[in-house]
């Protein structure tokens, strides 16, 4: 059967794709981070967001003053033992799906301040989903950071707090 004129306009018009795919392509173009720094690497993270950097061009400069609105945490900074139930109670009240991006060495693993009043990795209080080593991570790493957890999203691949959820029914850390 041969093509009628109108058929190689409407193959190069059309798009196929699944629901899915749509989906996890519209969460990974508008990740919205929560406005929350801790300390020194917060400075690299702000300038994310500045015209040299251009964190619009990934769809995911808006940051928001309420974790009602956002859906990804970017741990900037020390985490002091104060600090954590602080950061607990922000990340349980970001709407799901969300993820979390531990930036720097300190959020990561306490970096140099190995002592009682710091929390000696994140990961002890939100489940991470992207590390980004550094002290401070450059604002070309964070930048890096985001686009490896926009392919994690793409790939689908589930949040971290899903991954480490228990079985339905059963007590878990992360629920
Ligand atoms: S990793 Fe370095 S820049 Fe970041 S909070 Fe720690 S000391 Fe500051």
């Amino acid at each position: 059967m041969g093509l009628t004129p109108a058929q190689p306009e409407v193959e190069r018009s059309i798009l196929l794709t699944t629901v899915d795919k749509m989906k996890r392509w519209a969460q990974k173009s508008s990740i919205w981070p929560a406005t929350f720094g801790l300390a020194c690497c917060a400075i690299e993270m702000m300038s994310v967001t500045n015209s040299r950097y251009d964190l619009a061009r990934f769809g995911a400069e808006v940051f928001r003053a309420s974790p009602r609105q956002a859906d990804l945490m970017i741990v900037a900074g020390r985490v002091s033992q104060k600090m954590a139930p602080v950061l607990r109670t922000i990340w349980e009240q970001m709407p799901e799906p969300k993820w979390v991006i531990s930036m720097g060495a300190c959020a990561s693993s306490g970096g140099v301040f190995d002592n009682y009043a710091i929390i000696q990795g994140v990961d002890h209080v939100v489940p991470v989903d992207v590390y980004v080593p550094g002290c401070p991570p450059t604002p070309e790493a964070l930048l890096f950071g985001i686009i490896k957890l926009q392919e994690k999203i793409t790939l689908g691949l589930p949040p971290k707090y899903l991954e480490l959820a228990p079985e339905p029914g059963t007590k878990g850390a992360w629920r």
